[in-house]
């Protein structure tokens, strides 16, 4: 507990030193004038932060620069605005005493000191400091708690949004995505192409090479699928077991097909052996497109059954295909 005692007289600073060093006080500050009591408080370096003292005793009666004046400019720093200050003055007059408490004073007390009343203000005013400092640390802390807390309720969300598994988006993803690039394009008129992507024969490949090596399976055939698109509004999410789908905003029809006679390719280029597949002897997919341009009698809903419709008819067109919905 560190007490600064601002008065232009001596003795009485080494008065009031003796009777707070009597009392147990052991790190007092004294200083004659209020530019000295700047320099202990570091108001000649703007960035100093520092809080030195826990409390301010300080004249009124000073000469240049009185108390009510360097109290005006001690709470006008930041860091220094919350140490208690107790005004020093001679006869309890009243005016200086309201211009003193204007300048943010909270409390006073009259020379002669009654040093029993001095002790008990000195204090009070240093408990109220002590209960002033837990405040801001338990506010600094919740503020700190609450920042955590923002991070984790994103990161939170943005798990939500994934799948675990493969670390793409996940079903609710495209849920959320297609509704809401559906109602942008009906706004703005353009067309949406679905890409329903299915691994074949993939049962089987489980039961061949064990369920470890199916889902290192899908990770990859996750990754080559990602690869395949190329624009900035293209999704690409897992829609459920090897299932994937991609949303492709603002594409045609045939720039659809060329996404997905890419990620056929992509996937068979992965070169997976699937032994008991009866297409080719590695990994493929079956992909099923369909195009439409939203408008407002319409829902993805359609688009989605036409996308699963057209990826039917690439499976039993024979598999590692890729079929357009009619
Ligand atoms: P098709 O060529 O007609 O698509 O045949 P398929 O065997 O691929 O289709 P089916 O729907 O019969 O089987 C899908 C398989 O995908 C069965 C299921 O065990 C497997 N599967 C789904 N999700 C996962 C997963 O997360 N990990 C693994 N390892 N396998 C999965
Ligand atoms: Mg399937
Ligand atoms: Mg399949």
């Amino acid at each position: 507990m560190s007490i600064l005692i601002v008065d232009d007289s001596q003795d009485s600073l080494r008065l009031l030193e003796h009777i707070l060093k009597d009392a147990g006080y052991k790190d007092i500050i004294l200083a004659q004038s209020a530019t000295e009591a700047f320099r202990v408080l570091n108001m000649n370096d703007p960035a100093c932060l520092d809080v030195p003292v826990d409390l301010i005793l300080m004249d009124i009666i000073m000469p240049e620069i009185d108390g009510i004046e360097a109290c005006r400019k001690i709470k006008k720093r930041d860091n220094l605005r919350d140490i208690p200050f107790i005004m020093i003055t001679v006869i309890s007059n009243i005016d200086a005493l309201q211009a003193a408490f204007d300048a943010g004073a909270i409390d006073y007390i009259t020379k002669p000191y009654k040093k029993i009343e001095l002790l008990a203000r000195i204090r009070s005013m240093l408990k109220l400091n002590h209960e002033i400092k837990r405040h801001k640390a338990f506010e600094q802390k919740l503020q700190e708690l609450t920042l955590q807390l923002e991070a984790s309720n994103k990161l939170l969300e943005h798990l939500s949004y994934r799948d675990s598994l493969t670390g793409i988006a996940n079903r609710r993803y495209f849920d959320e995505f297609i509704e809401q690039e559906w109602k942008r394009a009906v706004r703005e008129v353009y067309p949406i192409s679905l890409i329903f992507v299915d691994i074949d024969h993939f049962k089987a490949f489980n039961d061949a090479y064990g369920h470890p090596a199916g889902d290192e399976c899908l990770r990859q055939v996750a990754r080559a699928l990602t690869n395949s698109i190329k624009r900035p509004a293209d999704i690409i999410a897992r829609y459920g077991g090897e299932e994937f789908i991609a949303v492709l905003p603002g594409t045609d029809a045939a720039g659809a097909i060329s996404v997905a006679e890419l990620m056929k390719a992509n996937v068979v280029g992965l070169g997976i052996e699937h032994a008991s597949s009866q297409v080719v002897n590695h990994v493929s997919v079956s992909i099923g497109v369909a195009t439409a341009i939203p408008d407002r009698y319409n829902t993805p809903t359609s688009l989605i059954t036409n996308a699963d419709r057209a990826l039917y008819k690439a499976k039993s067109d024979g598999r590692n295909k890729v079929a357009m919905a009619t």
